[in-house]
């Protein structure tokens, strides 16, 4: 269980507001490292926006967030995205179409002597290392997704956060991309975050689950503890 000193991403009491509209509304959540966190809420609950607070792309109104013991937003501050060590996978990838799968998942490592090593390490990762030199339109979606991870991977984040990492995919696949993810994400020993719309999704792939409705985190705890002892309908 969420051990407090063991946590690499804490949020607590966060809001943002968009004129009238509150989209997070005091939310609570605390990822414990090494760990899977589902982000779990129908649309329009402040996933999305609570991730992006979290990446660092979005301010906050209220609240705080600290990724590895370190404050990196609170109101009227906010330490640039690149500069808090989060990787991020976008729901459509937004893999460079002109670059290689090596030259997408090298391309924060510029400048490094070990570049091609550490590339060939992080596509042996995510199980595409005879991959490296072909470009990302002949993929698969499911492959594209692993170049997107192996990507985000590469500057060694803290944390690793990924939108509705499967609406874009192909219904029949998507069990297939879902394990393969869980899998790379896994052996990478990263700790994630992972928004869904969709609780089978949540309860496949993560150790704890928090709850969104209305922009407020309604309930934490493990798949197992929302599934038998739901607070709501
Ligand atoms: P989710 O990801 O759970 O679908 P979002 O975080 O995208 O939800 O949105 C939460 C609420 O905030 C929604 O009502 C949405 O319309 C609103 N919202 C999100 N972003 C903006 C924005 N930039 N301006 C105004 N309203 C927004
Ligand atoms: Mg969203």
């Amino acid at each position: 269980r969420m051990a407090p000193t063991d946590a690499i991403v804490s949020v607590a009491g966060v809001s943002r507001v968009y004129g009238r509209k509150v989209a997070v509304d005091r939310a609570d959540l605390t990822l414990s490292r090494g760990r899977i966190l589902g982000l779990l809420g129908a649309s329009g609950s402040g996933k999305s926006t609570l991730l992006r607070a979290i990446s660092g792309l979005e301010p906050v109104d209220a609240g705080t967030i600290a990724i590895d013991g370190r404050i990196v937003s609170s109101p009227g501050r906010a330490v640039p995205p690149e500069a808090r060590r989060v990787g991020m996978v976008f729901q459509d990838f937004a893999l460079f179409p002109h670059l290689t799968v090596a030259g997408n998942v090298g391309f924060g490592l510029k400048g490094r002597t070990d570049r091609d090593a550490a590339v060939a390490a992080l596509l042996d990762r995510v199980r595409l290392a005879d991959r490296g030199r072909a470009f990302p339109h002949t993929l698969s979606g499911g492959e594209q997704q692993r170049v997107a991870l192996a990507r985000a991977l590469a500057r060694d984040p803290a944390v690793i956060l990924l939108d509705e990492p499967f609406s874009s995919l192909d219904g029949s696949l998507r069990a297939e991309v879902r394990q393969e993810l869980v899998q790379a994400l896994r052996d990478s020993g990263a700790s994630a975050i992972v928004v869904t719309h969709d609780a089978e999704d949540a309860m496949i792939m993560a150790d704890d689950l928090a709850l969104m409705d209305a922009g407020r985190v309604i309930q934490t705890g493990t798949p197992q503890d929302l599934y038998t002892r739901p607070t709501s309908i």
